[in-house]
Parts: structure tokens; sequence; C-alpha cells
């Protein structure tokens, strides 16, 4: 970008520090014509839509909290970590796929069932065990069941 200062096309990046939990990038630049110093930021341009919760309350797309819900179901389970991005950025690329501007909590909740079904046959129980807050025994009987048609 031009300087803010002096316009001339010629900066350089004297500092390049990761922001906002890795979700920006700060560069700080000085001008090669003028020698001022100024800031810009860089963010991804990803729009997710926003997720319709059970209770009807809107809220925005949590990537944290996708994150820990599989990180949960996946403790100490022989999954390495390459897979376990894949699968979120699978999962993020299909909501964003759908185009909307709002999708149901149950939308996600089946992605990931079908993400960990993928990876792995016990995160899928435990993650099916909370989503569907299981209550007996004869619940997790059902999912085994339907896991090993
Ligand atoms: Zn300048």
């Amino acid at each position: 970008m031009h300087c803010p200062f002096c316009s001339a096309n010629d900066t350089k990046v004297i500092d390049s520090r990761l922001v906002a939990d890795g979700h920006q990038v700060r560069r700080r630049r000085q001008c090669l014509a003028c020698c001022e110093r100024y800031t810009t930021f860089e963010i991804a341009e990803l729009l997710m839509p926003r997720v319709i919760k059970t209770n009807g309350n809107r809220e925005p797309f949590n990537d944290e909290k996708l994150r820990g819900g599989i990180q949960r179901a996946l403790e100490k389970r022989p999954v390495n970590m390459d897979d376990i991005e894949k699968a979120i950025n699978m999962i993020k690329s299909k909501i964003r796929g759908t185009g909307e501007r709002e999708i149901s909590s149950s939308l996600v909740g089946n992605l990931v069932m079908d993400a960990l079904k993928e990876l792995d046959k016990v995160a899928y129980i435990r993650f099916a065990s909370v989503y569907h807050s299981f209550e007996d025994i004869r619940d997790f009987g059902d999912v085994i069941a339907r896991l090993e048609k």
C-alpha cells in the first residue's frame, strides 16, 4: 500500500506479529522514501454465518467452541493434530458452503458427528453422548449399533 504520509509506493515491513489469538497480523512498516513508520493489520475475510441455538438465540459462530468440543471428544485418542485441523477446516468450509447467513446449532453438531465418525469411533460416541445428553447405557448401545451397520 502507499505510504499514508508521502504516498510513495515502497515500504518495508520492519516487524510482523500475530495478534488477537492469531486471527490478525500486525505489521509495522516503514516508508523507504520519507522514513515514516505506520502499522497495518491484516485479517482474513471469512464470514461465518450466525448460529441459531435451540432456545432461538443467535450468536456469532465460535471457532473456539467448535475446536474445544472436538478436542474434548478426542482427548487421549490416537489422532494426530493435522487430521484434527483438517476436520475442523472441512466443517467450517461446509458451513460457509451453505451460503446461509444463519444456521442451526444442530447443523454444526451433525457436521461434527460426521467428522468424528471418520476420525475416531470412540470420540464419536463420546461426542454423541454429550450432544444428545445420553441418560442411560441403552443410548450408547443404540449409537454403537448404528455405527456397526
Ligand atoms: Zn512516505
